[in-house]
Order: C-alpha cells, then structure tokens, then sequence
C-alpha cells in the first residue's frame, strides 16, 4: 500500500473566481418531450442537443433507413 498516489493527484484549483454566473438549478430541455437536465452552468434553456446550434454531421455513418 502506497500513500504517493494521492499526493499526485491531490492538487485541484480551489480558488476558482466565482464570476460563473449561474442559473436555476433542476431546469430541463425546452425542446418538447426532453427532459434532459440542463446544468446550472448552462445558459441555455435546452439541452446540448436541442439547442440552436452548429450540429456537427455525423461523418461515416448513414442511419439504416428502410431497415424495417
Ligand atoms: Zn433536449
């Protein structure tokens, strides 16, 4: 048993600047029928994948239309 594992990782920056604003806590997407959390740190009222914004195209892989 070795006690140097937690001093490698034992530093974290707790004097983080409290400028964040943050918001309502226990929001959820406005897309309709998401519930999706929204974190407090996100200014958005919808999720990261209802919110308007450049959705990146899935490059490579074609949904399997038709399969049924
Ligand atoms: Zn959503």
């Amino acid at each position: 048993m070795t006690n140097n594992s937690s001093s490698i990782r034992g530093y974290r920056p707790q004097g983080l600047p409290r400028a964040s604003k943050t918001y309502a806590e226990g929001r959820v997407c406005a897309h309709e029928g998401c519930e999706t959390r929204l974190s407090k740190y996100n200014r958005r009222d919808k999720c990261w994948g209802h919110a308007e914004m450049k959705v990146p195209r899935l490059r490579g892989r074609k949904p399997a239309a038709g399969s049924a």
